[in-house]
């Protein structure tokens, strides 16, 4: 006999927590003149066909609005393969380097990363595509002006895992360790200590570290990303491609 449908249709809650979650509401200011959904897949198709291709990260890029973390005059770039000046001498970095750090972080886990330390919150734009692939993201900041210029560009997006915080992160947030991942978005001449002890065992650290060339008088020439895995034997460092990132500084300003 063949099973007649229940009535009221059982809606399948697994199923439907599955779903992508819908695009958000767009108010696109006036001058970028197309769809961002469709201009965030451009983009997207864009850092896939570059190499991009873990599905979380990719979902991510695709999620986030990076017009809405710059100045309305740089709007039209917003989703170009570049970095955007965001005030106070500091820059947005380029989806290509958002997406390939978050990526290296992720590759070792299934599913959502968990805790994770941003260190230079900037417009926020990295600490909202962070916030999508991990369980809780601390950001840290030590200029007041981009801080509460984060704040204000990440108000709409109501999200409930992600904790800005003003301090110096070359300390580390000591409080939120141990962390599964730490990201760093500026780069010093070698990495904090705090970093690395407030790393958990089976994390991953990624960071811009300047390198030194061998036979430069004594001169820092280049910064290069730097992957550090935190094992039960100790640290294994793996050095990457050439990249620019603002300075790491010290202190609050
Ligand atoms: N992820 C940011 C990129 C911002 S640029 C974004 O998506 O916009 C890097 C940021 O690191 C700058 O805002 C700079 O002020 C900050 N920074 C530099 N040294 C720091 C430190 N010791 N602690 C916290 N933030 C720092």
């Amino acid at each position: 006999m063949k099973q007649r449908p229940t009535f009221p249709a059982r809606i399948d809650s697994s199923v439907s927590a599955a779903k992508p979650k819908a695009p958000m509401a767009i108010n696109l200011p006036q001058g970028l003149g197309m769809d961002s959904v469709a201009v965030r897949q451009r983009m997207v198709q864009k850092l896939a066909s570059q190499g991009l291709s873990d599905p979380r990260v990719l979902a991510a890029m695709g999620r986030v609005e990076r017009h809405r973390f710059v100045d309305s005059a740089l709007v039209n770039q917003a989703y170009e393969d570049t970095s955007l000046p965001i005030g106070l001498g500091q820059t947005i970095s380029k989806p290509g380097v958002v997406s390939r750090m978050i990526e290296l972080l992720c590759q070792s886990t299934e599913g959502k990363l968990g805790r994770v330390l941003e260190i230079g919150t900037g417009c926020g734009y990295q600490a909202a595509v962070l916030s999508e692939v991990a369980t809780e993201v601390y950001s840290i900041e030590r200029l007041r002006g981009l801080h509460d210029k984060a704040r204000e560009n990440l108000r709409f997006l109501r999200l409930a895992n992600l904790h800005l915080l003003l301090g110096d992160g070359m300390l580390g947030y000591a409080q939120g360790a141990p962390y599964a991942a730490i990201i760093a978005a500026a780069g010093g001449d070698a990495l904090p200590t705090a970093w690395t002890d407030q790393l958990a065992v089976g994390g991953r650290l990624v960071a811009p570290v300047a390198q030194r060339a061998s036979g430069a008088v004594g001169g820092v020439t280049a910064q290069a990303l730097v992957v550090v895995d935190k094992t039960s034997q100790g640290l294994r460092q793996t050095i990457l491609e050439a990249v620019h990132f603002v300075p790491l500084k010290s202190g609050l300003a």
